[in-house]
């Protein structure tokens, strides 16, 4: 079954212009430019078309087998004839029974009912031409390419259907097509010098502004023999805007919209001469935002590192290069601010733009940056180099409590370069295995026995002899290394432990787990393992852990506190009472010891209050307390008459090597203070 819509054709009125048109010898007709219908036609027509009378004609749908640009072609020509006296003289193909048949029209326009324009058309005469004629003037008529004549002066001479369609029979000289007036003055200027040019501009069509991709070449126009210009175009904007995003997106960071390494690479490595000795380059990261991305979510995190990113192009000058090294780290890239006076007050307006409080989805946290400086000097080398005395700058400002700026300066760049070779020192000694443990006893106040040891690590330095760890345990952490050295003590200690339990000692054993190595995710696989070693005492052996490791995420860090006292280990905190002010946190976690901060033991009988406080707290969560850094008898007996449960210090030992810890245990196992 047929579902097309039948047509029916509009009923025209009787028309006595057309009554004479039927006796014409010639082939005339009226199409219908809105329904692809012949409306009206006589019968020189009907047999041109093939068709056996008028309303079989009629009937036929025109549209069916027409391209596209023909059917614009024929729209514009109804434009073009709705004005009085119109007419248009034109070679048309048809293929009225599949074969080509070129006719030379002459249209004008014709009223239709409800106010509409036709096209009355007549057949003036067949057109004979060679093929290859045939076929270029098709060619011509069908391609997206635009091809123009126009004379030296600007007048069009001719335009071809794509460019008809694009500036819309438009009569104005081609000058006025282009955005910028200065393209078409400089492509007549290499026209008029070499003949030919061809460039890329934006040309004003009835789509808007669009990018064309233009050649211009000199020539005759062949009716007149007048010089001309031929001129083709096409259409590149898709191609243009393609590249141009590319372009951007190879140049940006994705989330902030900032330029990215690669560029920052770029613009400083094409900076002249003159301008690089007085550029500045500040580095610059976001304080804590690790803990601020694992608190709040990635989400907020992105909402922060927006804001910084859009705080800092607002703080800089448009012609300053704001860069997103990755992660939370920028850069910012000024010139013209060399070493000048103002250059500190600048950057500490950059720095002040830089920190305020951010709100987000109702929450608000406030924001701070660490920034190292450095002001490119005339030998300034290479990016790596100007991003690594930076990037000292930062390690400075974040070293120096963060929240805060640091210029880069030799100085600095030395203790880098030591830090650097400490940390190659440590690779090696760490394959080298030239660490040992000391213990330091910890006496149970009311009794005096020595009830617990704590493991200090020391470095074995073949040169300069003992290392404190203070020396290198920072170090360590800030490399990672902490993770391996970390793991070893762990070994080391716990095979102690299992030692003593052996022997019959009833002697615990401390370990440090410092924050780097709690957080990394294989700390608990390798209590596991240890727990599960033959002869592992349940209950001996305590990680120590500071504070700071307690904030944050607080579901996973008592998820993990109590898997660990599963596994049989006692939790203590170390250090305790100096980090953090809030206190309500200690009540969620399985803790079996605070230890006393020695700066408070220290200060006694000045910080009595604190410490009695600690003491009562510790009791109310029923932990043990351990006062650390005992040095004085006074100390000692004050910490007694408080009640307080056990202490270590120098007053009864210095952390010893183990030989010497073992045979102090055998000799007396009780210290009572001098
Ligand atoms: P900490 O865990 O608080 O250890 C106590 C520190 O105080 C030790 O310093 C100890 O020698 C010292 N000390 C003990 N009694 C007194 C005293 O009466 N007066 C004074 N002024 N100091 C006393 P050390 O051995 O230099 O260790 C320093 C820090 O290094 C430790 O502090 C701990 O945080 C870290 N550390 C030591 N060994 C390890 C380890 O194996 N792993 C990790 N991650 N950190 C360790
Ligand atoms: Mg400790
Ligand atoms: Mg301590």
């Amino acid at each position: 079954m047929d579902l097309a819509p039948r047509f029916t054709p509009t009923p025209q009125p009787e028309d006595d212009a057309f009554a004479l048109a039927r006796r014409l010898q010639t082939p005339v007709w009226v199409y219908d430019v809105d329904q692809s219908r012949v409306v009206l036609a006589n019968e020189s027509a009907c047999r041109m078309w093939g068709a056996e009378d008028e309303a079989g004609l009629v009937a036929r749908d025109m549209g069916k087998d027409m391209s596209t640009s023909v059917a614009r072609r024929a729209q514009q020509h109804r434009a073009a004839l709705e004005s009085p006296g119109a007419r248009i003289n034109e070679v048309w193909t048809f293929y009225p029974k599949g074969e080509p048949l070129r006719v030379r029209m002459s249209m004008t326009g014709y009223p239709l009912n409800n106010d509409r324009t036709g096209i009355l058309c007549e057949a003036v005469g067949y057109f004979e031409d060679v093929p290859t004629n045939v076929r270029s003037a098709e060619a011509l008529t069908h391609t997206d390419v635009m091809i123009l004549l126009f004379s030296v002066m600007g007048e069009p001479l001719y335009m071809n259907p794509a460019a008809r369609n694009a500036f819309s029979n438009d009569e104005r000289p081609l000058s006025a097509a282009f955005i910028n007036p200065e393209d078409w003055t400089r492509a007549q200027f290499e026209v008029d010098l070499t003949g030919e040019h061809r460039f890329v501009a934006r040309l004003r069509t009835v789509e808007g502004v669009r990018w064309h991709d233009i050649s211009i070449k000199f020539c005759h126009d062949a009716v007149t023999g007048n010089p001309a210009y031929l001129i083709t175009a096409f259409d590149v904007s898709e191609l243009r805007n393609a590249r141009d995003r590319a372009r951007y997106l190879a140049d940006r960071d994705q989330l902030t919209g900032c330029y990215n390494r690669a560029h920052l690479m770029r613009s400083i490595a094409s900076l002249p001469e003159v301008t690089r000795d007085r550029c500045t380059l500040v580095y610059l990261d976001i304080d804590r935002f690790k803990e601020v991305n694992d608190r709040y979510g990635h989400e907020f995190g992105d909402a922060i590192l927006k804001e910084v990113a859009s705080r800092a192009r607002a703080a800089v000058r448009p012609s300053d290069t704001v860069a997103r090294l990755g992660g939370d780290e920028f850069v910012l890239l000024m010139q013209d601010l060399g070493a000048t006076p103002d250059t500190t007050q600048e950057i500490d307006r950059i720095f002040n733009a830089l920190c305020k409080p951010i709100t987000y989805k109702s929450n608000s946290i406030d924001v701070t940056v660490s920034m190292g400086v450095t002001v490119f000097t005339p030998g300034t080398g290479e990016l790596t180099e100007i991003l690594r005395e930076a990037d000292i700058g930062l390690y400075k400002a974040k070293t120096d409590g963060r929240n805060r700026w640091a210029y880069y300066n030799a100085e600095l760049g030395a203790a880098a370069a030591a830090r650097l070779s400490l940390e190659a020192e440590l690779k090696h000694a760490m394959a080298d295995r030239q660490f040992v443990l000391h213990f330091q006893p910890r006496i149970d106040l009311k009794t005096g026995r020595i009830v617990s040891a704590e493991a200090l690590i020391r470095w074995k330095h073949p040169e300069k002899g003992l290392i404190a760890p203070g020396k290198f345990i920072p170090v360590t952490e800030e490399t990672g290394m902490i993770v391996g050295l970390g793991r070893w003590v762990l070994e080391e200690g716990c095979r102690q432990a299992i030692a003593w339990d052996k022997a019959g000692l009833d002697i615990s054993i401390s370990l440090n787990v410092s924050p780097g190595q709690f957080e990394d995710p294989s700390l608990m696989d390798d209590l596991a393992a240890l727990s599960a070693l033959p002869g592992f005492p349940r209950g001996k052996i305590e990680l120590e852990i500071t504070e700071g490791v307690l904030i944050g995420r607080d579901i996973e860090i008592e998820r993990r506190l109590e898997e660990i006292v599963d596994m049989g280990f006692r939790v203590a905190i170390d250090d305790f009472g100096t980090g953090y002010s809030n206190l309500s946190y200690i009540s969620r976690f399985p803790l079996h010891c605070l230890k006393m901060d020695m700066s408070f033991i220290s200060q006694l009988p000045e910080s009595g209050p604190i410490v009695r406080l600690i003491l009562s707290l510790a009791s109310q969560l029923n932990t043990l307390v351990v006062a650390e850094g005992v040095e004085t008898s006074d100390q000692h007996d004050w910490l007694k008459n408080q009640g307080c449960d056990q202490a270590q210090g120098y007053l009864y030992q210095r952390p010893v090597p183990l030989d010497e810890f073992l045979s102090i245990i055998k000799k007396s196992p009780t210290v009572e203070p001098p």
